[in-house]
């Protein structure tokens, strides 16, 4: 039977979007070391973009005005699913709402990456409750705020995703490689042996 509440990470979730069987490595073999190359590189170009962000006006994200945070945690028991927001933007009054901003060293705005802003959206819902309509995805090589809207299919499709991986994590199954063209030069590729 399938556990629930067993609990998962954002960064679970970006691991698993990459390739499934990353995830799994970490999930059910924790001793391997469960960080790509281009993983690497992501968080490292994430950070530098956080200190530019700060000084970009509120334009990019089509708002007027608001308060902006970064690195903000947030949990969801429901999805017993944790993580931290790069970025979030408070815009108060009549329709208070919670933005969550999303860097991605990426020039497309992939359905993985709207499902890891789904999952922030839901994640700052649960913690503030306040509600999360849209969230913006920063294409860093694009210098580019493309705004997501948080919809019901987004949200549907969050939920399975959470199943499967925990359906993975918990029978301790190898899943099929998603994405052949990234074992070139994937550092598990040792692992894989059949790829
Ligand atoms: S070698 Fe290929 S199948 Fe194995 S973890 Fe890397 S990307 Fe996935």
């Amino acid at each position: 039977m399938l556990d629930d509440t067993f609990e998962l990470t954002v960064t679970d979730l970006k691991q698993y979007a990459y390739c499934p069987r990353v995830f799994y490595y970490h999930a059910c073999l924790p001793d391997v070391r469960p960080t790509t190359f281009k993983m690497e590189a992501g968080i490292d170009a994430g950070e530098r973009e956080r200190y530019r962000s700060a000084r970009r006006t509120f334009c990019a994200y089509q708002v007027e005005n608001g308060e902006r945070y970064f690195d903000v945690p947030a949990t969801s028991v429901e999805l017993a699913l944790t993580g931290i927001v790069d970025e979030v933007i408070e815009v108060a009054g009549a329709h208070t709402e919670l933005i969550p901003v999303d860097y991605k060293l990426s020039r497309r705005a992939g359905h993985h990456f709207k499902l890891q802003l789904t999952a922030y959206a839901e994640l700052l819902e649960a913690t503030y409750h306040v509600p999360v309509r849209r969230g913006f995805l920063y294409l860093i090589p694009q210098q580019h705020a493309e705004e997501i809207a948080i919809t019901k299919s987004l949200r549907r499709n969050l939920r399975e995703l959470l199943s499967a991986m925990r359906l993975v994590a918990q029978l301790e199954r190898m899943p099929q490689s998603g994405h052949p063209a990234r074992c070139r030069n994937c550092e598990f590729k040792r692992f894989c042996n059949d790829v």
